[in-house]
């Protein structure tokens, strides 16, 4: 059998995991990332900060070592005694060695001393305590040049004192220029002489080291090569690059990330672990609803009682397939059971259910590969089957479901005769859609059905238009009760000795007036198949009680279909009929066939026994139409018993049917029944019948069914009715 459900038949769960899935991956990705790159970020600014930071205490450092030379410089030029001793005639340079020359190996604050005349030529100097013997400044270079040039006047008058960066010829040098002059009050000369003071400091590993110290710059060193990322360039007082500080930098930034690092691989693994525990969660939760969605499909799918596939199953498959486009056969083989609804009346519906149950189980096994079977509802089953040879394969399925119900089926310690109607349809689902295809195995079963059950019909067109030609009748005799196009017809019973009319046969008459009278052998069936007997039935009974109520010496026949009968209700309904209609019990016949007897022994037996102890007979019709023996039908209990006119009417021409007869009326005599014989249509027969022994005649001979008020006629007036010409035996004794 096909697997309907499966992961499968729910498109939208794999697509939506894969998403949650690949939303969980990217979340997990994008988090790391993030964290990353911040903790990237926030490493290089601070780096960036630091640096620009150490930069500001290089320039800083740089700074403050020109202000202390300049603060040298006013310290020791603003002084009166070395006024005193450098304005004299001749300048005293023992003085001055001793004053600022030696001071080099003293306090290492400077390293050279130098007196400059008015045309700044160099006066006197000591370099590094030994003395300096230049004339020109060219020693100091740019640097001092530049100072001196900018600012002439303001050192002529002594008003400022100027420090700044230069390259002399021994380095770089922070140097410092002032006036000698005294502290308080004018210099004392009144010609163009004057004497400045020079302090040089040159930059050495030393200072560089202390200023790395007292500033807190680490390897802070000094390049006249090219800059790196941490360096400032020194520029002397000509605004000449002199070379660069540089400095190692701490890089905090990288510290702090190495520091954060930990922390953040925590935060990612959890980040990670909830995002998965998501992922899981919701995935658990997405295949429940799956699975939910899948068990309600099933459940809708399948047919609670059997658990085969329902209809909507069978039609949904049907549907794909056509919608695919294929273009080779599909078949629908369509079974209903019969005598399905006795069961269920008789036994009740646990049985009933059983006996599904276990039809079901069978059927099953019998279908071909590639094919579905589907209860379709009550007793109906249906088994679809394509591709090759699939019409072959439907008509061998219903062949074998067919043989199954040749026996009876066991159902705990009950035995039931069980049929089947069944029909098929073949067909592409191209060029006529799934519910055409079941419609048309439908009307292929329901042929079946009412021209005999138990047996296969192929659908074909012709019955296409046979089933509308159905639906048709239906419509016009639920229009006809409703309207009371219907009458009752009534042919007279002879006594079989005496010739006397004894009784009357109810047949119902529809004459449609407009559209031509319908025969009921042409609209009973139809009305059986389609449950509008229960109706028809009802009005019969109640008009033909009515009508012969009067008549008081005759007994009323009535006949009861198959559906009627099978009515659980059917004897309470013909109690009421009879309490309605005042009509005795005792005159009330009613004829069954012998198909129905045969279909339902169990709910025959017991109804008769019912209709008997309301008082009222009941007939076999049509003996001799069927297959059963007179033997097998005394069980029972019937009043009277009915031969055909098929066979009654052979009398006078075969011999071995006038045997079978006086055969049956003789054993039928035997078990207390009373025999009728129909269809009487001659003299001859008649001759014969009464010599076989048969109770009561009916036929042409006598009369034919006539209306109401021709049989009032002819029971108050006997003569006039004996007139007629189709009467000639009644009028007198034979
Ligand atoms: P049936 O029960 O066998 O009824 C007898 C049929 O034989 C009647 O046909 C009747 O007109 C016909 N008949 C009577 N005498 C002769 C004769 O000498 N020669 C010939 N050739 N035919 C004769 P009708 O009225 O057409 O009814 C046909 C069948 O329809 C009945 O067969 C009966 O089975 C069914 N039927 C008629 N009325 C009712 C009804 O009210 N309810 C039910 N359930 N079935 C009915
Ligand atoms: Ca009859
Ligand atoms: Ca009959």
């Amino acid at each position: 059998m096909v697997n309907l459900f499966s992961w499968r038949n729910i498109p939208g769960a794999k697509t939506l995991f894969a998403m949650i899935f690949m939303a969980g991956i990217g979340l997990i990705v994008s988090i790391v990332a993030l964290l990353y790159l911040s903790l990237h970020l926030i490493s290089t600014k601070s780096n960036d900060i630091d640096r620009h930071r150490t930069a500001l205490s290089v320039e800083g450092a740089v700074q403050t070592s020109v202000n202390r030379v300049w603060s040298l410089v006013i310290d020791n030029a603003v002084w009166d005694d070395a006024v005193r001793k450098v304005y004299a005639p001749q300048p005293d340079t023992g003085w001055l060695y001793n004053t600022w020359g030696a001071g080099f190996k003293i306090n290492n604050l400077y390293d050279g001393t130098f007196i400059l005349d008015e045309q700044f030529d160099v006066l006197w100097g000591s370099f590094r305590s030994e003395p300096f013997s230049e004339r020109d400044i060219t020693f100091f270079g740019e640097g001092l040049r530049a100072i001196i040039n900018a600012n002439r006047e303001a050192l002529q008058s002594g008003e400022h004192i100027y420090a700044g960066l230069t390259r002399t010829r021994a380095g770089i040098a922070f140097i410092g220029i002032g006036l000698v002059r005294p502290m308080i009050g004018r210099l004392q000369v009144y010609d163009g002489t004057r004497r400045y003071l020079v302090i040089t400091r040159h930059l050495n590993a030393q200072i560089l080291t202390n200023l790395g110290n007292t500033f807190q710059i680490n390897g802070l060193n000094f390049t006249d090569g090219t800059p790196s990322e941490f360096s400032v360039p020194l520029r002397s007082a000509a605004d000449e690059v002199l070379g660069y500080l540089n400095w190692t930098p701490r890089l905090p930034g990288v510290e702090a990330a190495k520091a954060a690092s930990g922390d953040i691989t925590r935060i990612v693994l959890l980040a990670s672990g909830l995002i998965t525990l998501f992922i899981l969660l919701s995935s658990v939760g997405l295949y429940k609803l799956a699975r939910g969605e899948r068990l309600a499909r099933e459940t809708a799918l399948t047919d609670w009682l059997s658990h085969l596939p329902n209809r909507r199953a069978l039609i949904e498959r049907l549907d794909e397939i056509s919608a695919r486009g294929e273009t080779d056969i599909k078949s629908v083989v369509f079974i209903d059971l019969d005598g399905f609804k006795d069961v269920n009346d008789v036994y009740g519906h646990d049985v009933g259910d059983e006996l599904i149950v276990s039809i079901a189980g069978v059927l099953k096994v019998k279908v071909p590969n590639g094919g579905m079977l589907a209860r379709m509802g009550g007793d109906e089953f249906a088994m679809t089957i394509g591709g090759l040879h699939a019409a072959a394969k439907a008509a061998a399925f219903a062949g074998s479901v067919l043989e199954f119900f040749n026996a009876p089926i066991r159902l705990g310690e009950r035995t039931l005769h069980m049929g089947a109607s069944i029909g098929i349809a073949s067909g592409s689902l191209v060029e006529c859609t799934s519910s055409e295809l079941f419609r048309r195995a439908d009307i292929a079963m329901y042929h079946s059905k009412i021209t005999g059950k138990g047996r296969v019909t192929h659908y074909d067109a012709e019955l296409n238009s046979a089933r509308e030609y159905q639906l048709m009748v239906e419509r016009d005799i639920r229009y006809g009760l409703e309207n009371d196009e219907f009458d009752v017809w009534y042919q007279p019973i002879v006594d079989a000795v005496s010739l006397k009319m004894i009784g009357v046969e109810a047949l119902v008459r529809w004459p449609r007036r407009g559209f031509g009278e319908l025969k009921p052998d042409e609209f009973i069936a139809i009305a059986e198949s389609s449950g509008l007997i229960y109706a028809l039935g009802q009005f019969v009974l109640r008009r033909a009680c009515h009508d012969l109520q009067p008549m008081s010496d005759l007994k009323l026949s009535v006949n009861i279909s198959p559906a009627q009968f099978r009515d659980p209700e059917f004897e309470d309904k013909v109690a009421g009929v009879l309490a309605l209609t005042r009509f005795p019990a005792r005159r009330l016949q009613l004829e069954v066939t012998e198909t129905y007897v045969l279909e339902n022994p169990e709910r025959a037996r017991t109804a008769i026994v019912n209709l008997k102890a309301l008082g009222t007979s009941v007939a076999l019709d049509d003996f001799g139409t069927g297959y059963s023996s007179i033997g097998y039908l005394r069980r029972f209990n019937f009043d009277n018993i009915k031969i055909d006119k098929s066979l009654a009417g052979l009398v006078d021409s075969d011999g071995q049917a006038a045997a079978l007869v006086s055969g049956t009326i003789r054993i039928a005599s035997a078990l207390g029944m009373t025999v009728t014989a129909e269809g009487v249509e001659n003299e001859k027969q008649l001759r014969q019948l009464q010599l076989a022994g048969c109770d009561q005649l009916q036929g042409y001979y006598f009369s034919e069914p006539v209306p109401l008020e021709a049989l009032l006629k002819s029971y108050r007036q006997p003569e006039a009715f004996m007139d007629a010409p189709v009467l000639p035996v009644y009028r007198g004794n034979p």
